[in-house]
């Protein structure tokens, strides 16, 4: 069943990228677990899948004891820096990276696991009021600071769209971020190496993917729909 829905995504990834010239290779595919049982998630990882998001440290911290090792763990939530410790040791790249401080957090606990934790700047591109995310005039600054930080390497930026009936609304600010990559790249700070884009959930991919998205983060079209009754 999450199997098909799986190979479904895919398809519809692949079938994005050929629309755009793009190649699927590319694009990797988060499918995000957050509320959901590990179960679920060793269906997929039969599958194939490694790439896994989570929002909420402590339920990261007791699926990525319990699940194989070689699974790539993404933190994409909002992230408290007084719990950054729980994840330092393991964790494939934090998403949701929105201030100096947390990059500073991150980049000092990821020093005592003599590690480099690949981190992205999460960027309200759309303005709105509810959510996290630096304002796209506040990156260039954040992105030259982030350089000088010894345990953290800034690879890109990523964006949660508004939640909109027709995903094409959403088409201009997944272009906005690619701009702001571009311009970062051409910037080019010793300590970043940036080529990622995190952009594009369940109802927006096909189109955060014909704009450059080179990960899509996607968790109901997947798994189903979540239930949050013991989430905060
Ligand atoms: C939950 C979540 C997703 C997945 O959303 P779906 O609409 O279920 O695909 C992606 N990104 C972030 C930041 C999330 O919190």
């Amino acid at each position: 069943m999450l199997e098909e829905n799986l190979k479904k995504v895919q398809e519809e990834i692949e079938e994005s990228c050929r629309k755009a010239g793009r190649d699927p290779k590319d694009v990797t595919l988060i499918a995000v677990s957050k509320t959901k049982p590990a179960e679920d998630i060793m269906e997929l990882y039969r599958a194939g899948q490694r790439d896994f998001g989570e929002n909420y440290v402590q339920e990261l911290r007791e699926k990525a004891e319990e699940l194989p090792k070689d699974i790539r763990w993404h933190m994409i939530g909002h992230l408290q820096r007084n719990k950054v410790k729980y994840i330092a040791g393991y964790i494939d790249m934090i998403h949701s990276v929105d201030s100096l401080a947390l990059a500073e957090t991150i980049s000092k606990e990821a020093a005592k696991h003599d590690r480099v934790i690949p981190i992205l700047l999460e960027v309200n591109v759309a303005g709105e009021d509810t959510k996290f995310g630096l304002s796209p005039e506040e990156v260039p600054a954040m992105a030259e600071a982030i350089s000088h930080l010894p345990n953290v390497v800034l690879r890109g930026f990523m964006t949660s769209a508004p939640f909109v009936d027709d995903p094409e609304e959403n088409r201009v600010h997944f272009r906005k971020l690619a701009h702001l990559s571009v311009d970062s790249t051409s910037k080019n700070h010793d300590n970043n190496m940036v080529d990622v884009l995190s952009m594009g959930m369940s109802n927006d991919y096909k189109v955060a993917v014909e704009e450059g998205a080179t990960m899509v983060r996607v968790g109901t079209s997947i798994f189903g729909a979540r239930d949050y009754t013991n989430h905060g």
